[in-house]
């Protein structure tokens, strides 16, 4: 019947997640070059079907210039929307069934991250990111198992800028300032004064992103500028009632755009500009602290060091997924940018987060 029909499909589901092992994922994704751009320079020496990725130094030609990364996969310039999904639609399923998940988008600015969570300005369906997407599919699995489970779903968006956590969606046209609460519940909610919106279908959700990208557009004196300097998060709560046994499972998704990653150059900035790169770089690296330690399963992992490592504490390590979508700009006037992005990659992916297990 219906009920072991849904048995059998978390069963499945749930091995393919064992599968992802728990680890931080890193999927590095290479953007198409754009109008205008002059395609014969570019670093991009090679791209491997099994996430061998091998970079061209434009200054040093030839073989010995080359470096070679290997990540989870490698996904070249014509990977389309779609395929970037159906590669993490298991990890993404898993929320239904109980589990924290984190999707990361780090890469110098220009380099795709919105693209590749977002999708262009006012996307059509086909140019949908990974956020449509997987609030599409979590929809349409709770809508197949809804004789079984009754699940709510909740949406909240914030930004962190300047190490200050800011609500995407309030109506009121005031941006409160946020406090981050230190919760050891897996699935408390860290940031509890951030609106939080049920959402029943697709079309609710992307009125919600409208109104989160308008708020972020509105706190800004120059839009572009400003979301390339602010991290956002886009977090869904799901909550799972099964009718038979009366249990309750909690799962949660974060999608997290993060500030451009390019190093500023310290003698060409002053004031604000300053100050906004301290803050940028203080937290990736917070980041990419954390990420090292719960790999190195260290005893001390440092959340404290940073707003967005703390607004995530609960969703990074322990039965929680990772998930890190490493973007690079194709021109090898980018060189430099790229060959630190994927050093930084290569440091959070060569270990292991925290072993899954199903938390049901
Ligand atoms: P970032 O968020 O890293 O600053 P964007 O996502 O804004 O970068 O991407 C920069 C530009 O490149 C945008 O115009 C975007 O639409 C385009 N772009 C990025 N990735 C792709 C892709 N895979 N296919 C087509 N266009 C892309």
């Amino acid at each position: 019947d219906k009920y072991h029909a849904v048995l059998a499909e978390n069963r499945r589901l749930h091995n393919e997640v064992q599968e992802l092992k728990g680890n931080i994922r890193v999927y590095c994704r290479i953007r198409p070059f754009l109008p205008g751009e002059d395609r014969k320079n570019t670093s991009i020496e090679s791209v491997g079907d099994d996430g061998e990725l091998i970079i061209a130094n434009p200054t040093k030609p030839g073989k010995d210039g080359n470096k070679t990364f290997i990540f989870n996969r490698v996904f070249g310039p014509v990977t389309t929307q779609e395929q970037v999904f159906l590669d993490i639609q298991p990890l993404v399923r898993s929320v239904l069934d109980g589990f924290n998940v984190c999707i990361f988008a780090y890469g110098q600015t220009g380099s795709g991250k919105t693209y590749t969570m977002s999708g262009p300005n006012s996307p059509t369906e086909k140019d949908w990111g990974v956020n449509y997407r997987a609030l599409n599919d979590l929809f349409n699995i709770s809508r197949e198992r809804k004789q079984v489970i009754d699940y709510e779903v909740g949406v909240q968006m914030i930004e962190i800028y300047n190490e200050q956590v800011r609500d995407l969606l309030s109506t009121d046209g005031v941006q409160k300032k946020l406090g981050i609460v230190n919760t050891s519940q897996p699935s408390g909610l860290a940031v509890p004064d951030a609106t939080m919106q049920k959402v029943q279908s697709t079309s609710d959700v992307i009125d919600l992103m409208n109104l989160g990208f308008s708020n972020r557009a509105m706190s800004s004196t120059a839009l572009n500028e400003r979301s390339s300097r602010s991290h956002s998060i886009l977090t869904v709560h799901v909550t799972g009632l099964d009718k038979k046994t009366k249990s309750t499972l909690r799962g949660s998704l974060h999608l997290v755009d993060l500030a451009g990653s390019e190093r500023v150059d310290r003698s060409e900035v002053i004031g604000d500009r300053l100050k906004e790169a301290q803050h940028i770089n203080k937290s990736l690296s917070a980041l990419g602290d954390v990420i090292f330690a719960l790999a190195q399963k260290n005893s001390h992992v440092p959340y404290r060091n940073s707003k967005l490592t703390q607004v995530l504490q609960t969703s990074l390590g322990g039965q929680a997924k990772t998930l890190m979508f490493v973007q690079v700009n194709p021109d090898a006037s980018s060189y430099s940018e790229t060959l630190s992005t994927l050093k930084f990659a290569e440091r959070v992916s060569s270990v292991e987060l925290g072993a899954a297990k199903n938390n049901k």
